[in-house]
């Protein structure tokens, strides 16, 4: 099983040089374009589960090439937005009122 780490680092790799040339804001309007791929296939009445993992991959990988252009650690970065347990209430799984919407990860 391939790390997130290891998976920024292949992205890096093989799109690095790309990444680069085409900048920050262009690659973010990509991550922006397969949003709205992934949200297109989410809408239809008979869901293509492997569209639909197709798109979700593609994000990942617009994520870690805005990662690798900004030299942020995706991995360091989730793991300490996203610990073992839920920041707010200390607990896995949360239990956190999710009645209110303020509490629903927006801490
Ligand atoms: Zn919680």
């Amino acid at each position: 099983m391939m790390r997130i780490n290891e998976f920024q680092n292949l992205m890096k790799e093989l799109y690095f040089h790309q990444d680069s040339k085409r900048g920050i804001e262009k690659t973010f309007i990509w991550l922006v374009e397969e949003v709205g791929e992934l949200a297109s296939n989410l809408l239809l009445d008979n869901l293509d589960k492997r569209k639909i993992e197709n798109e979700m991959a593609d994000i990942v990988a617009w994520i870690c090439s805005l990662a690798n252009l900004l030299n942020i650690k995706l991995e360091d970065a989730l793991f300490n937005k996203y610990p073992n347990k839920c920041i707010k209430c200390d607990s896995n799984p949360c239990i956190c009122d999710s009645s209110r919407k303020n509490n629903q990860r927006n801490w």
